[in-house]
C-alpha cells in the first residue's frame, strides 16, 4: 500500500482526453491504493496554425465549471463508499489545470486562474515558435542542442511571466517526439540553464514534476530522466518532487510510480509533493 498522488491526469474534459472519464481514472487510482488523483485538463489558448495540416484545430481550453462539477459529483461517490470503505476515508479527487505557456497567452492564462479556484496548477509548454513539436516542423533546421535549448529557454521565460502556478510540468517534453539519436535532456548539456530553472522553482516553492509518460518508448527512442538533474536539484536545496503520469486513459494512471519512487529514493529524496487548495502537501515514500 502506498499513498501516492498522481498530480497530472487528463479526463474527458481535455480535447485529447476522450478515452477516459474522471470516474474511470478515479477507480484506477483507488485500485492502485493511491491517496488521490488530480485532474489537470488542458488549457492552451494558443494553438499553432500549422497543426491544421495534420488535424482539425479544436478548442484546447477545457470547460472549468463542467470539470469541477463532475469532480464534485465523483468525490461525492467516493465519500459515499462507492469505491470502497478505505477510499471513502482517505481518497482525494483534486481540481487542477495544466496551463499551456505561450507568449500570446500570458494575459488569458492569468485571467482563467484568477476567475476560478484550483487545488493545483501545472505550467508547461506544448507549443513554441508557432509550431507543435508533436508534428515535426519545430525540429527542422535545428540540431538537438538548439531544439532542446530553445524549449528550456521558453519554459523558463514563460514560467517567470506566469508566476501563479504550483508545478512545472514535463520540462523535457521536447525529447518525446524529437528526431535525434540524443534521447534525453541531460544536465551536462545545459548546466547554466537548468540551474536557473531549478533555482527559480526552489526559490518560489514550486514543484518539479517527474512526468512518467516522457520516459517510455517512442518509436526507437526511450528518453531517460537524467540522474544528474535530480542530484543537482537536491544540491541546490530542492525537495518538491511530484509524480505525474500525464494519463489520457485510465490504465495509464500512476504508470511506473513504484519505479520512480524507488529511483528518487536512491538519491535521498524521502517525500513526494502535491498541492491541495494551492498548498503544498508532502507524503513520505
Ligand atoms: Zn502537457
Amino acid at each position: 500500500m502506498n499513498m501516492f498522488f498522481d498530480t497530472h491526469n487528463h479526463s474527458q474534459f481535455s480535447f485529447d482526453g476522450g478515452a477516459t472519464t474522471v470516474e474511470q481514472s478515479v477507480k484506477a487510482a483507488v485500485d492502485k491504493g493511491f491517496g488521490g488523483i488530480c485532474f489537470t485538463d488542458h488549457c492552451d489558448y494558443f494553438v499553432p496554425k500549422m497543426k491544421e495540416e495534420f488535424e482539425p484545430i479544436v478548442c484546447e481550453v477545457f470547460d472549468v465549471k463542467a470539470q469541477q462539477a463532475e469532480i464534485d459529483r465523483v468525490s461525492g461517490l467516493v465519500a459515499e463508499g462507492a469505491f470502497g470503505r478505505a477510499a471513502a476515508k482517505k481518497f482525494k479527487v483534486l481540481k487542477g489545470i495544466e496551463v499551456g505557456l505561450y507568449e500570446d497567452s500570458r494575459e488569458l492564462n492569468k485571467n482563467i486562474l484568477a476567475a476560478n479556484s484550483f487545488d493545483q496548477v501545472i505550467a508547461s509548454v506544448h507549443y513554441l515558435e508557432d509550431t507543435d513539436p508533436y508534428f515535426g516542423p519545430y525540429y527542422k533546421g535545428k540540431n538537438w542542442k538548439e531544439a532542446y535549448g530553445r524549449y528550456l529557454e521558453t519554459l523558463l521565460r514563460e514560467m517567470r511571466k506566469l508566476e501563479d502556478f504550483d508545478i512545472m510540468g514535463h520540462f523535457d517534453y521536447i525529447v518525446r517526439y524529437a528526431p535525434y539519436p540524443k534521447e534525453s535532456i541531460q544536465y551536462r548539456d545545459f548546466p547554466g540553464l537548468i540551474d536557473e530553472i531549478l533555482k527559480y522553482l526552489i526559490e518560489n516553492g514550486k514543484g518539479l514534476e517527474i512526468n512518467t509518460k516522457t520516459y517510455r518508448q517512442y518509436g526507437l527512442r526511450t528518453p531517460q530522466l537524467d540522474r544528474d538533474i535530480l542530484i543537482r536539484y537536491m544540491e541546490l536545496g530542492g525537495d518538491i518532487l511530484c509524480l505525474g503520469s500525464d494519463s489520457h486513459k485510465a490504465d495509464q494512471v500512476g504508470a511506473r510510480f513504484d519505479y520512480f519512487a524507488q529511483y528518487v529514493k536512491m538519491f535521498g529524496f524521502r517525500r513526494l509533493g502535491h498541492f491541495e487548495n494551492r498548498r503544498l502537501k508532502m507524503v513520505t515514500i
